[in-house]
């Protein structure tokens, strides 16, 4: 059977972990070879394994996003072994939850750290795989969140939320800009997905987790392979007039 994805070459950042390693894992289930980018750098190397021994083709590469430099050179050592990415997925992210008003050094520590991964993060790695997502046509998948559009109190920083609005503003002027060379740029937003990301807050605070369960239609949490069909849809030609949209994945939390 032929997959929504042969002949695509994927890179998925932050793919060590959670939804990254899930969409890496569908993906390469679609036929894409994928290069599964992470900070860490036996994460990224274990969801390659298990790619490879899934019968999938996949490479890994220690990327911590925040670094401008290496972004490029990993970028071109993609282009050189496996060939022109077609598919950027930018995932990496991190969250912390302190409040505005917490402790200035720790409120400070983390709009510094949040930003420069899921921010500026995302500018390098597409900046670094620019002119091969233009020489392929390609397609690049933002994870934005419910926090694209607000601020949930789960609890959780001003740092997060903001970075998360930035995520869907850079997709909608990465659209309108590259539609011109063929490039879609689109985004997901996912609802309380059950990721290391959001562990301890699972496991201290159940009560703060049910109100968030019962503002969602569907009344349960997410598990990262419920953002892999929605990561394949924009990856793959079945979005192909689909460019600048976010698409929720979130129970319809956002919908109520
Ligand atoms: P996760 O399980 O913690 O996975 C994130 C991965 O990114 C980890 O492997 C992490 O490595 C890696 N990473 C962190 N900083 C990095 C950096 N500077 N460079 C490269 N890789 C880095 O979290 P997740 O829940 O799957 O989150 C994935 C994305 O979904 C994030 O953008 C997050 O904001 C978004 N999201 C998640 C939820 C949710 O409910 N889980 C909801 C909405 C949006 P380490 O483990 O070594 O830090």
């Amino acid at each position: 059977m032929t997959g929504l994805l042969e002949q695509h070459i994927a890179v998925v950042t932050g793919g060590g972990s959670g939804i990254g390693r899930a969409i890496a894992l569908g993906y390469a289930r679609e036929g894409a070879h994928v290069a599964v980018l992470d900070a860490d750098a036996d994460a990224a190397a274990a969801t390659a394994k298990a790619i490879t021994g899934a019968r999938g083709e996949a490479s890994s590469l220690q990327l911590d996003v925040t670094e401008r430099e290496k972004c490029r050179e990993v970028a071109t050592q993609i282009g050189a072994t496996m060939g022109k990415v077609s598919i950027l997925v930018n995932n990496a992210g991190i969250n912390r939850r302190n409040a505005f008003t917490a402790d200035r050094e720790a409120v400070i520590k983390d709009w510094q750290d949040i930003m420069a991964v899921n921010l500026n993060g995302v500018f390098n790695v597409t900046h670094a795989f620019l002119e091969q997502l233009r020489a392929t046509r390609g397609r690049i998948v933002n994870i934005g969140s419910i926090q694209s559009f607000m601020h949930v109190r789960t609890p959780n920083s001003p740092a997060y939320t903001t970075s998360k609005h930035g995520v869907l503003g850079f997709t909608r002027a990465l659209a309108a800009e590259l539609g011109k060379d063929g490039v879609r740029v689109n985004a997901i937003g996912p609802g309380f997905i059950e990721t290391p990301l959001n562990e301890k807050v699972r496991a201290t605070n159940p009560d703060l987790v049910k109100m968030f369960m019962d503002h969602t239609p569907l009344g349960r949490t997410g598990k990262p392979e419920d953002i892999v069909g929605p990561a394949i849809f924009l990856a793959c030609d079945l979005s192909a007039y689909v460019t600048g949209s976010i698409v929720m994945a979130d129970g319809g939390y956002r919908s109520i």
